[in-house]
């Protein structure tokens, strides 16, 4: 095993400036999400200079390729990388700089397609050298509702063969490059949006025993909300309910028919999710009526938690100790965004890692979704070899 581990090595440090080249050409070339025609393109293309046969059109944009191996049908691995960018303007002075104004590659997804590529080509190299398949998956809209990777799943991708694990990777900008972050089990949130309206009747501010105020309603159910997380919840189980939209279009003497409210309900635990939206809609609903007005409970669902499975996660920790020495491997800690590998997650033995990408000495350190994020380069070559590596150690476990 570890003298196919030096292969990998060299392997991804002999293609290395040409996954920098993949990583530059797509960060130049942002597309938003379920627009990524002209990059589902070019990774076809380069799939097929690998010498594989991608099918591409699956979900709109998703391309997937094969790579058997001997012994094909013993067991699938499933890679995935994400391919959209985002509606931000790069502020970035950089060569490979965004040529698309307003979208940009603000949280690494030009590094997951290009890693994967780099990936593609090590394993194709290697595939005399392990037993099973590996099934790439480049996939549409990871940032944007219902998610690419949903779609995905229900036109087949985890079928024909289907991977009997699926392993994806996040550059991390709070990470130092060299270094690679794992957590099991819980990981990342469930999404949901919810849109309140509370409805009363406004009119004269100096007449409220004539008015239903929709303020003062809005304003309770604010407040009370939040004892979902506070008495409701079981402690144990972390959840966020925020609001970050709050209108009542008043003025100081004039008070509105309605009020508006925006927030998000983020946890880790499906029945939880469904059973606190249940008691928040109860209780807005409740609060409304008894005052007197009426309030519309609107829930938008999200993608949902991301659970690391333990024993798959614990072996490809094991496998990346191996490859990256313990000294660079770290715990991640419980973290409320939401990502949509998690709908893989919820069907199949999956296992999602963060890559170290920040380079402080050289100014790397802006997080994703912002106009400046940025990775340090070197990552890529540790990022290709270190997949490839997993998904033999995989199939091999
Ligand atoms: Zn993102
Ligand atoms: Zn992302």
């Amino acid at each position: 095993m570890s003298q196919l581990q030096e292969k990998i090595k060299a392997l991804a440090k002999e293609q290395s400036a040409q996954v920098i080249a993949h990583r530059r050409h797509l960060h130049s070339n942002p597309e938003l999400s379920f627009e990524e025609f002209k990059t589902a393109g070019y990774v076809a293309q380069q799939l097929r200079a690998i010498g594989l046969d991608p099918q591409e059109g699956f979900a709109g944009t998703g391309v997937v390729a094969i790579i058997e191996g001997r012994n094909a049908e013993s067991r699938t691995v499933g890679l995935r990388a994400d391919m959209d960018a985002l509606p931000i303007l790069e502020a970035n002075d950089v060569p490979y700089k965004s040529l698309v104004p307003g979208v940009m590659h603000a949280c690494g997804h030009d590094v997951h397609t290009s890693s994967l590529l780099g990936t593609a080509r090590i394993l194709h190299q290697l595939k005399d050298e392990f037993d099973g398949t590996i099934k790439l998956v480049f996939q549409p809209a990871e940032e944007k509702a219902p998610g690419g990777a949903s779609l995905m799943i229900k036109e087949g991708v985890l079928e024909n063969p289907r991977p009997a694990s699926m392993v994806g990777q996040h550059v991390a900008p709070n990470i130092p490059v060299g270094k690679i972050g794992f957590r099991e089990g819980m990981y990342m949130a469930s999404t949901d949006e919810l849109y309140l309206t509370v409805k009363g009747k406004g009119g004269h501010a100096a007449a409220p025993h004539q008015l239903v105020d929709p303020v003062l309603m809005a304003s309770h159910i604010i407040v009370a909300l939040q004892q979902i997380i506070s008495r409701n919840r079981n402690p144990a189980n972390p959840a966020v309910l925020s609001f970050g939209r709050f209108i009542a279009d008043g003025v100081t003497n004039v008070i509105p028919d309605e009020v508006t409210i925006q927030g998000t309900w983020r946890c880790m635990d499906e029945v939880w999710r469904a059973e606190g939206l249940g008691k928040m809609k109860k209780l807005a609903e409740g609060i409304a009526e008894s005052m007197g007005g009426s309030c519309v409970f609107d829930i938008v669902h999200g993608y949902p938690f991301l659970k690391n499975h333990p024993e798959l996660t614990r072996r490809i920790r094991t496998a990346a100790t191996q490859y990256m020495g313990a000294e660079n491997i770290v715990d991640l800690d419980l973290w409320m965004a939401g990502e949509d590998f998690a709908f893989y997650s919820q069907v199949v033995d999956s296992c999602f890692y963060r890559l170290g990408t920040r380079n402080e000495a050289r100014g790397i350190v802006s997080g994703v979704h912002t106009p400046t994020f940025d990775i340090d380069e070197s990552a890529l070559e540790i990022s290709t070899g270190l997949m490839s590596w997993l998904a033999i150690a995989e199939l091999a476990s």
